[in-house]
């Protein structure tokens, strides 16, 4: 039995626990540790592996949302965007974002229809409802905002910068949002701060909350299959798009989420990465919807579709990859995209609230926790996270925690508004007197923050002389090297091969995870974990399955 659950056998007995290990679920764990609480989180694959990793990665105060006159919503997204630049330095970068208008006035009708709460089918947004909202939205942002305000070039000026935009365009106007560069790793580093601010939280991935009764829960491990029952106070149900199903599997069937999938695609495409620069291009595509596409580590993310689902399991599929690669035309027409450029595809169910919004996009991205009493034979209250935003993750953590300490009778001991995340405490401070090169330490910071010191110590422990090939590079993947990867595998629970890849690092969502990159990683890892060499050969044919029909990667034999 795996130990975790031989320690909950004999203390069955919780304040709270959380189902989902999505940022809503982990930024209450986070939040419910600092207070002291014991708290236990339990997800049923690995951390931030649903919608949360399916993100566009840019954390954002939401322009858009001012179209739904949601100024509170975006108000408090800005706030928490500003508060993520300090608190996660290490992940959260400036990121400059253009948009190509194509004429003066459109919009206004819809613009004001919408404010006044007449929903309309938005489209085409000119010059005037852009300025009028960038005004806004760098009001909102507060004097103290951490970012430049937005700005408009005139035509000549946007196509002497980008030479391939559409040549269609009457000016562009630029803002500025955040990008982050490792959400997953992000979600991970809030557990380890959790769980080292107090010794009662534990989060466990691969566990599954199977039943419930009385004030009994049955859990599941997902690798072994054993189960294990505990007693929470209350139950927080953060399981994203599934809300519906873990609710009906604790035997308090609900109606909150009204799902839509949103897809993503990357793409290997050098002369997009030159066009776009360092800025995201975000533009109004012929049906209304907001597209956007911006450079990552020298791949192009382009996104994001917006289809109601009531599988909280969807995948993207091929006319979501033609819909992105023909709006990216839209902005630069004279650049050929097609499928052959495509290196990956993802997909996530926002879970939002049922809504009879005339689109999708009209739906409020804000949250709300609707609690279900204790009632049909259940004897612990229930609190649904609904909607909300990566973003927001903080402002709702804190929001329910402090619903869940009146119940609880216990007072809050400190605000997570100013406390640092992870590698994001001293940041940004180098790994000294490792002996390694300089730019070899540049990539474990960019990678680790100040937990870079830890990664360093590793590579270079036990070594005669850095000479020696302690940190040699792998030879699929030279950015990585074997001690790095064993470092991982160590430290940061892995428990699935496509964990390593997709989570730890951006080797899944940059189209780099080729066979051979997947067997040399599982031949490092394998040992760490103990894996003998037929679950090291299930885990690189589980990881090769999984790119395949959830990632559109295909694998020549
Ligand atoms: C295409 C797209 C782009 C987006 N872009 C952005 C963006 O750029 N910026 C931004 O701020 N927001 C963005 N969002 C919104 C944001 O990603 C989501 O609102 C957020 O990630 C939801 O997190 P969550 O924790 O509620 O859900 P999830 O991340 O889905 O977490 C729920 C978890 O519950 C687990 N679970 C389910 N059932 C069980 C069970 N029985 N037992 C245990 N665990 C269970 C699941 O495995 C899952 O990991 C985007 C969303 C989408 C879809």
């Amino acid at each position: 039995m795996r130990p975790e659950f031989a320690t909950l056998q004999n203390h069955p007995d919780l304040s709270v626990l959380i189902v989902g290990g999505g940022i809503n679920g982990i930024g209450c764990f986070n939040e419910l540790a600092l207070q002291g609480v014991d708290v236990l989180l339990v997800e049923k694959s690995d951390f931030c592996a649903g919608t949360s990793a399916a993100m566009t990665r840019v954390i954002h105060g939401g322009l858009r949302y001012l179209e739904n006159a949601e100024f509170r919503l975006v108000r408090e997204s800005l706030r928490e965007r500003n508060r993520l630049f300090r608190n996660a330095p290490h992940y959260v970068k400036p990121l400059p974002t253009t948009i190509p208008i194509f004429n003066w006035t459109s919009g206004m009708v819809p613009a004001v229809r919408n404010l006044l709460r007449w929903p309309t089918k938005p489209g085409d947004r000119g010059a005037v409802v852009i300025k009028t909202g960038l005004t806004l939205y760098d009001f909102l942002a507060g004097r103290r905002s951490p970012l430049p305000r937005h700005q408009f070039r005139s035509r000549r000026e946007a196509l002497a910068l980008r030479p391939s935009l559409n040549p269609e365009i009457i000016c562009t106007a630029t803002y500025f949002d955040a990008r982050i560069t490792y959400p997953e790793r992000l979600c991970l580093e809030l557990i380890q701060d959790a769980e080292a601010a107090c010794p009662r939280a534990r989060a466990l991935n691969y566990v599954r909350l199977h039943s419930a009764s009385g004030g009994a829960v049955v859990l599941r491990d997902e690798v072994s299959g054993e189960t294990c029952t505990v007693r929470p106070r209350i139950v927080v149900n953060a399981a994203g798009a599934w809300i519906d199903g873990v609710n009906r599997d604790l035997g308090r069937p609900s109606q909150f989420i009204g799902g839509t999938k949103g897809s993503h695609i990357v793409l290997d495409h050098p002369e997009l990465v030159r066009a776009t620069g360092d800025e995201m291009i975000y533009f109004v595509n012929r049906d209304g919807r907001i597209c956007i596409f911006y450079a990552v580590q020298g791949k192009i993310v382009a996104g994001a579709t917006d289809i109601p689902t009531t599988d909280p399991d969807a995948v993207c599929d091929d006319s979501e990859v033609d819909y992105i690669l023909q709006a990216m035309q839209q902005a630069f027409p004279s650049i050929r995209v097609n499928r052959s450029h495509v290196v990956f595809r993802f997909c996530g169910v926002r879970p939002l609230p049922r809504s009879d919004a005339l689109t999708p996009g009209q739906i409020s991205r804000d949250h709300s926790f609707p609690v279900l009493p204790p009632g049909n034979g259940i004897d612990f209250p229930i609190y649904s996270l609904v909607g909300g935003k990566w973003t927001t993750f903080r402002a709702l953590a804190e929001q329910v925690s402090n619903q869940l300490l009146r119940v609880l009778g216990r007072p809050r001991l400190c605000s997570s508004a100013h406390v640092p995340i992870g590698g994001g405490k001293g940041y940004p401070r180098m790994p000294q007197g490792t002996g390694l090169p300089q730019d070899r330490l540049l990539s474990l910071t960019e990678r680790y923050g100040t937990g870079a010191d830890r990664v360093a110590a590793y590579l270079v422990a036990g070594a005669v002389s850095v000479q020696s090939d302690v940190d040699a590079p792998l030879a699929s993947l030279p950015r990585y090297s074997r001690r790095e990867i064993e470092f991982i595998a160590r430290n940061e629970r892995i428990v699935h091969l496509d964990d390593l890849i997709l989570r730890r690092t951006l080797v899944g969502l940059l189209g780099e995870a080729t066979r051979p990159v997947i067997e040399e990683l599982a031949a490092i890892v394998a040992p760490v974990l103990h894996w003998s060499p037929q679950t090291a050969a299930a885990e690189v044919a589980r990881t090769i399955l999984l790119l395949q029909s959830v990632h559109g990667m295909s694998f020549k034999e």
